[in-house]
């Protein structure tokens, strides 16, 4: 049986922080606030698996009060994500997501992201889309001020 799962994510963008997405450190002199390491892409696409296997949100599996959370590795929620797919007996057709930021420039490290993320879920590369764009200067994250990201999973689940 196909499910689908939709997640969206945003963190707030502030001096002092690294930039991390799709587990990637863009070395941008901002980086996204928050009670992990705030990879609103990895994010996102944890919580259009969670959606899909009707397992709640991130922040239900990792909450921001618990201290093992703190500056912790997104990477370990998509690992959890994978985990409980393959529980099910599932597995993920195809991911596609967007992340949506004025800068820095998203296209060369697209290609990391996009390796990164396919390794952690042993999913191939060709079943995974990452794509980019900015928000037109519109809005809270037009004036940079927040980087944003959305995802749909499609899984194949026993039933
Ligand atoms: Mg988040």
């Amino acid at each position: 049986m196909n499910h689908v799962g939709i997640g969206y994510d945003v963190h707030r963008l502030v001096e002092g922080r690294k930039l991390l997405l799709g587990g990637v450190d863009l070395r941008h002199h901002k980086g996204l606030e928050g009670h992990s390491d705030a990879d609103v892409l990895l994010h996102a696409i944890c919580d259009a698996i969670f959606g899909a296997l009707g397992e709640g949100d991130i922040g239900q599996l990792f909450p921001n009060t618990d201290p093992r959370w703190h500056n912790a590795p997104s990477k370990i929620f998509l690992h959890e994500a994978a985990r409980l797919v393959n529980l099910r007996g599932g597995r993920i057709v195809n991911i596609d997501s967007t992340v949506i930021a004025e800068q820095p420039m998203l296209a060369p490290h697209l290609h990391a992201m996009k390796s990164n993320i396919s390794h952690i879920l042993e999913l191939h590369p060709s079943r995974l889309s990452i794509k980019a764009t900015t928000n037109e200067g519109l809005g809270f994250l037009g004036r940079d001020e927040g980087i944003a990201a959305l995802a749909v999973v499609s899984l194949e689940l026993p039933q």
